[in-house]
């Protein structure tokens, strides 16, 4: 277990941090402990492990009475907001949202509301950086560290961005894209969607306005939840103008003493930037040394030689963000003599107020020092001169003057390098009335206070933690008598709060049936196929405690159907009814989107000629559209017959549905339009500016290819006897091959199905193939995923045991689904899968393969699978999602097979 220390108020307290997320945040902790810069390692608040705490604490009262003019990098990591709720709503925004539950304000890190995130409205484009989320500090903060986590809405979520870029403002018009020391721009994110990943921003940077824009290598679906660690920016510097640093050459090295960080203009000098002069890293007494790992001797030094200015002095001139008081100025400067270094002789500084600068210049002169060649802090004081610019003349004391930090006090602003927080809204710092002293000393004694009642509250939790871990293991070994099961249902244990949904819903959902009947959460066809897991897992015994509700007082009627919002199915049953609604901003926004593949077609050109078939939210017509081209997207024409009179397939919303079915609809309508691959099928237009809602998608002429293959015999005699249609086995790969192609398009666009199967593949002509039905997936941004009265029902033959057991979805479930779905083709559907199990044995099976004893079934070979295809569908159910194929290996596969 981690511990996280933080102070608040000015109180430390104590935080549990969830194990599984900190674990996961290497960055973090090796940001916080391994830097080699000598302030850094004193402010230590992460502890490792609870015995960690006392040498913890020790450090951390070493630390307690220091504050410092300078910004400290090492202790400038706060949160600034995101996820501790300082930030306002109204100071996060984007380029886009997906819709009103994926807005800018889902994006705070660690924040589950909403649909988990924030999701830009289009799919993000290697080649298009368009998207990002801005926040807006309300004044400038020194940033340290930046952390992002993608949307996981517990377990529902999938979407994340792999890379980013940092692009910040200080003033909102002038904006500045982030490069580290090498100059990359790109950070690497996140690798899943539920891990907070921290990045440290080497160099920090200086910002009011911070944007985060996605970056992928592939056009994907990305959501953001980020966070920005730092402190706020006292010196209140928005810019310095120096001349561009030069190049020494010495026997040993040249010495790049330029600026190498600094973030405004640099022709011959620089201008309207901040740089190495204000990172907070101060330069090593060896000027050719630096703190910072494989760059160039001289990095950490801006440095000038006399040659250059035959004024005798380098002239470097401060704006601020305000008029100041000024107190001192810091300017650490090298003095390695040996090398004809030394800081400044003397110091000319002008003061501008208002427009103009003021006659009289304020003159100073250090000691030269010719004995000591360490590095040092020059303080300069400014004698309460008011200034909102200054203008600095440093002259010469050697041939070179090599500088490497400039700081400003003001107003007595000072930084704490204590745990203070430093965000608005909290206290701040140093009050300028206040006396430091007493302040000091204050602030000692509530963290002390603080750091006992962490102590207190740490030995009470480990006290827990050990006695359930105790009864937890107990119970696991009494019941399956494997204690190798132990480690995994830690895990389980810590994610089951958030994705273990079934159980905790089911309990909710038993005792507030009344309150939530009339919630239309989801609907499904009430086929067999879609089973209610969350009472039949309660009786696996490691889950058997988590039941409230005995499994006896079941949910499932007799048929086994499940117990749905019935008022909701019969209201959503009939396909009359003239219930107008007003046009929902979601249809607003798909008519409206610059990017939206799809169009509003008049629905008086559409001619019913058959009904195809009945879904979840209504029935399925085939129509002929007339003149449907020219309400398509152009690049949607390539399949779409040049006729005038095209035969499509309308799927209706009925009429009398609930808001949210029809928000579900919408959804739906919203995620296919945007999908564009052979085998994904198409959505050509749509009919949302009246009732009933329509889709209108191609037509496959052959139907869903479970009644195919149902319809359909194996070649064979036993085929040429009964004069059966038949469909040959390297048909049968073909259109496998289909599948797992449109599959890969889809884990392309991270985007998963969740709901493979043959009930939703279409079959067109020449046995093509496309992917229907993203009923599923189209709650990909809703947190209420497929629940009915909060429950839910789900299709567990298709399902891994993780998304059965732990609601997790993914690519490689998808990829268990496709196994099962390549299995029911090669039975020509004839069989359900498992269908010798009941749902409770189906359950009991999954809970097989979590423990993996090899007690596990697996679905048998069929009688047409080759050994080498059948070992392919094992490799789909391995326990280990990560040991699973990718869709692209599957394809070549399939692709491969000889008949
Ligand atoms: P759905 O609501 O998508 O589950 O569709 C219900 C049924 O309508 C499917 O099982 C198919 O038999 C039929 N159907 C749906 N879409 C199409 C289509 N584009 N072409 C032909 N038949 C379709």
């Amino acid at each position: 277990m981690l511990v996280f220390l933080q102070s608040r108020n000015g109180i430390t307290t104590l935080e549990r941090a969830d194990p599984e997320k900190l674990t996961t945040q290497p960055a973090f902790l090796t940001g916080w402990i391994d830097r080699r810069d000598p302030f850094r390692s004193k402010d230590i608040f992460v502890m490792k492990r609870t015995r960690d705490v006392r040498l913890s604490l020790l450090i951390l009262l070493s630390s307690l009475s220091s504050v410092s003019s300078q910004v400290n990098p090492g202790v400038c990591r706060y949160p600034l907001g995101m996820s501790g709720g300082q930030i306002q709503d109204e100071d996060i925004s984007a380029s886009s949202q997906w819709s009103e539950s994926t807005a800018a304000r889902y994006g705070r890190l660690n924040f589950e509301e909403g649909d988990g995130a924030w999701c830009p409205e289009i799919t993000v484009e290697p080649d298009n950086l368009k998207e990002f989320l801005q926040i807006d500090l309300r004044s400038l903060h020194f940033i340290t560290l930046v952390g992002t986590q993608g949307r996981h809405a517990g377990g529902i979520g999938n979407e994340f961005a792999q890379m980013y870029k940092i692009k910040y403002s200080r003033d909102g018009s002038r904006w500045i894209s982030w490069r580290n020391r090498q100059g990359k721009q790109v950070i690497e994110g996140n690798r899943n969607a539920y891990d907070i990943v921290l990045k440290d921003l080497e160099p920090p940077v200086v910002a009011r306005f911070v944007r985060f824009m996605p970056v992928t290598d592939h056009s994907m679906n990305v959501c953001m939840r980020v966070e920005l660690y730092g402190c706020e920016w006292l010196d209140g510097l928005v810019s310095y103008n120096a001349p561009a640093g030069q190049q020494m050459n010495i026997p040993e090295h040249v010495v790049y003493l330029n600026d190498s960080v600094y973030d405004g203009a640099i022709i011959y000098s620089m201008t309207e930037g901040l740089g190495q002069l204000t990172d907070g890293v101060c330069g090593l007494d060896d000027f050719t040394e630096s703190h910072v790992y494989n760059v160039w001797p001289g990095y950490d030094y801006v440095g000038w030689s006399n040659q250059s200015f035959p004024g005798g002095y380098v002239e470097i001139m401060f704006e601020f963000d305000r008029i100041r008081n000024f107190t001192t100025m810091m300017v650490h400067c090298n003095n390695m003599f040996t090398y004809n270094v030394k800081a400044f002789q003397h110091v000319v500084c002008y003061f501008r107020s208002e427009s103009d600068w003021e006659a009289t210049p304020l003159a100073f002169s250090p000691s030269v020092d010719d004995e000591d060649p360490s590095a040092r802090f020059v303080p300069v004081p400014l004698a309460n001169h008011m200034a909102s610019a200054i203008k600095c003349q440093f002259y010469f004391a050697d041939v070179w003057l090599l500088f490497s930090e400039i700081t400003f006090q003001s107003d007595t602003a000072m930084y704490n390098t204590t745990l203070t927080p430093p965000k608005a809204g909290l206290p701040p710092i140093i009050q300028p009335e206040d006396d430091p002293t007493h302040k000091v000393d204050d602030s000692t004694t509530r963290i002390l206070i603080g750091c006992l009642v962490a102590i207190i509250f740490i030995l009470v939790a480990i006290i827990v933690i050990i006695l359930w871990r105790q009864v937890w293991q107990k119970m696991l070994q009494k019941v399956s008598g494997m204690a190798n099961e132990i480690q995994m249902t830690e895990s389980i244990l810590s994610t089951q709060s958030e994705t273990f949904a079934y159980s905790h819903n089911q309990s909710s959902g038993g005792t507030s049936e009344q309150e939530s009947s009339s919630t239309y959460e989801r609907i499904f066809p009430l086929g067999p196929d879609y089973q209610e897991p969350s009472r039949l897992i309660c009786k696996l015994p490691e889950f058997a405690q988590n039941s409230e509700e005995p499994a006896s007082s079941s949910t499932v009627a007799q048929d086994g159907v499940p117990h749905y919002a019935e008022a909701d199915i019969v209201a959503l049953q009939g396909v009359t009814g003239s219930n107008m609604y007003a046009i929902p901003a979601l249809a607003m926004d798909l008519l409206s989107g610059k990017d939206m593949a799809v169009e509003e077609f008049p629905r008086k050109l559409l001619t019913f000629k058959e009904k195809l078939g009945e879904g979840q939210f209504g029935e399925v017509h085939l129509c002929e559209a007339e003149g449907i081209q020219e309400f398509m997207n152009k690049e949607f024409l390539f399949d779409v017959p040049e006729e005038a009179t095209v035969l499509v397939a309308v799927k209706m919303l009925r009429s009398d549905a609930s808001k949210n079915a029809r928000n579900d609809f919408l959804k739906e309508i919203k995620i296919m339009s945007r999908l564009k691959d052979p085998n994904i099928v198409r959505l050509l237009a749509v009919c949302i500016y009246s009732d009933p809602l329509c889709m209108i998608t191609e037509y496959m002429e052959n139907g869903d290819l479970n009644q195919f293959l149902s319809r359909h015999e194996p070649e064979g005699q036993l085929a040429l006897l009964s004069n059966a249609a038949t469909v040959s086995f390297g048909n049968l790969c073909y259109m496998a091959a289909q599948i797992a192609s449109g599959m890969k398009y889809l884990s392309s666009l991270n985007f998963v199905h969740r709901d493979l199967a043959t009930r939703n593949c279409l079959v067109g002509k020449n046995f093509t193939i496309k992917i229907a039905d993203f009923g599923m997936s189209r709650n990909l941004y809703s947190g209420d995923y497929y629940r009915i009265q909060g429950r839910a029902v789900l299709p567990i033959r298709w399902m891994s045991w993780e998304s059965i057991l732990l609601g997790k979805f993914t690519t490689a479930s998808d990829m268990w689904a496709f196994a099962v779905t390549l299995w029911e083709i090669l039975n020509f559907c004839k069989e359900q899968p498992y269908s010798q199990l009941t749902d409770e044995q189906v359950i009991e099976n999954t809970g097989e393969f979590f423990r993996d004893q090899k007690r596990q079934i697996y679905l048998p070979q069929p009688v047409l699978c080759p050994d080498s295809l059948y070992k392919v569908m094992l490799d789909c159910w391995r326990r280990n999602a990560k040991e699973r194929p990718s869709f692209q290996e599957i394809h070549r596969v399939l692709l491969q097979i000889q008949p």
